[in-house]
């Protein structure tokens, strides 16, 4: 299995540090964020090593959004103030991702609880500005 000595969530998968997990299987580890945005703020980590979500296994990466799903719906039936749920998913620092380990987390959420994802946004595309947008993604896909 893919490590990092240095990563705090591969310390936390090794049991090196401490953290309050609420769910764990073979592939993922599920814990209390100790910065949370909303009281119940869970992410869920693969216990591999992977930066980016792009070396993420497909099935480690669909299995985490099971676990999310579960997760959200134990949140919704717990005494949590959870009147909605964000799974937010930071892929790298531009993004931000603040621990070099792929993690998903999942946010409780209530109305007036303040929490944003951005404030701004850029000019609205044109339709021809969307197609050639999109068309770039398209090249860059690869199987
Ligand atoms: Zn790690």
């Amino acid at each position: 299995m893919d490590t990092d000595p240095n990563c705090i969530f591969c310390k936390i998968v090794a049991g090196e540090l401490p953290a309050t997990v609420v769910a764990e299987d073979e592939a993922t580890i599920s814990f209390m964020d100790i910065n949370p945005l909303n009281e119940g703020h869970l992410l869920v980590v693969p216990r591999e090593h992977h930066e980016f979500i792009a070396t993420v296994p497909g099935t480690v990466l669909s299995h985490m959004t099971l676990i999310a799903q579960w997760l959200a719906a134990a949140l919704r039936a717990s005494p949590v103030r959870t009147e909605g749920v964000n799974l937010y998913l930071a892929d790298g620092s531009a993004a931000g991702q603040e621990v070099p380990h792929a993690h998903l987390h999942v946010i409780p959420r209530f109305n007036g609880d303040g929490f944003r994802i951005r404030a701004k946004r850029p000019p609205t595309p044109t339709r021809q500005q969307l197609e050639e947008t999109a068309s770039q993604i398209r090249t860059a896909a690869t199987d």
